[in-house]
């Protein structure tokens, strides 16, 4: 089994990245993608965890923003850790992910809602990017709401009068960085229409364009239908197609390995990386 985009606590999942792949080994999985939201940091504690069979693909999920300002997950694999362009990139979008949920507080206090940064802060795991899961944990434990999967369904979707969105590059200037860093860049779940606006067909032809190598089809939040129409962009494009759960442990619904990436798609992809920079035992 092959799933290529999993999330630690290193941002907004609740394993450990050993723990993750530890459960990755448990499971029999061949290759464990480990893609946390704009961060690197993920990727030595996973090194050192993996023994056996299993191949790690470090990566990151990098937040992007069009400039009609529609919110882009673009997966970058592969790629060197330590080009300082790739970690510049990163941490200024880490850095505008403060601001961002002081404004969403500040909304939420607005409305009378009796929640702080240090509830937030409390929540989060130490070093990891924040995000809204963080802020949705810190509602649950003030017993404001039940669960993340509450606020997603409300106050904290893209939707909500609540939600601000963040500094990040444009999913162009990601896939340019992840390739500079001789890494491979797959657009993750495209269609998932339940995050607001979605991208249209142009879109991903200047995303072939500035050299995208695939696109995640099979994923939890798009439905058949959407799956379909990506898969037939995907052959248009000439784009690996890649299927992964996104798993966030205890976080969201999503079981690992739920959904996953066929061998010979996941072969032309590895090929596609500047080294062959898969981590083994
Ligand atoms: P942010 O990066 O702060 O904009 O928050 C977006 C993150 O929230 C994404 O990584 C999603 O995985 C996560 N998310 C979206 N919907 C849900 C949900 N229903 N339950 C838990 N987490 C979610
Ligand atoms: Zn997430
Ligand atoms: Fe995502
Ligand atoms: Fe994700």
């Amino acid at each position: 089994m092959i799933d290529l985009h999993t999330h630690t606590n290193k941002s907004d999942g609740t394993d450990s990245p050993r723990e993750l792949v530890n459960k990755a080994i448990s499971m029999g999985m061949k290759v464990l993608g480990i893609t946390d939201h704009d961060t690197t940091s993920s990727w030595q504690e996973a090194v050192e965890s993996v023994r056996g069979d299993i191949s790690l693909a470090l990566g990151s999920e990098i937040s992007c923003l069009t400039d009609e300002g529609t919110s882009v997950h673009m997966l970058g694999l592969l790629f060197d850790g330590n080009n300082p362009e790739m970690q510049i990139m990163l941490e200024e979008t880490r850095d505008g992910r403060l601001p961002r949920m002081r404004k969403m507080i500040e909304k939420m206090r607005a409305a009378g809602m009796d929640i702080s940064m240090s509830d937030v802060e409390a929540a989060r795991p130490a070093g990891a990017t924040l995000g809204r899961p963080h802020l949705a944990d810190a509602l649950v434990n003030k017993g404001i709401i039940k669960s993340r999967d509450e606020a997603f369904q409300g106050m904290l979707n893209n939707d909500s009068a609540f939600y601000v969105s963040h500094a990040a590059p444009t999913p162009i200037e990601a896939v340019r960085m992840i390739r500079s860093a001789g890494g491979v860049a797959v657009i993750a779940h495209p269609l998932a229409s339940l995050r607001g606006h979605i991208l249209d067909s142009s879109n991903f032809q200047e995303l072939a364009d500035a050299g995208l190598h695939g696109i995640e089809v099979d994923h939890r939040d798009q439905n058949p239908e959407e799956r379909a129409m990506l898969r037939v962009i995907a052959q248009e494009l000439n784009l690996v197609i890649t299927g992964a759960s996104d798993y966030h442990g205890n976080g969201k619904l999503n079981s690992l390995g739920e959904f996953h990436t066929a061998p010979d798609q996941w072969e032309k992809l590895e090929s596609l990386a500047l080294e062959r920079r898969v981590v083994r035992a």
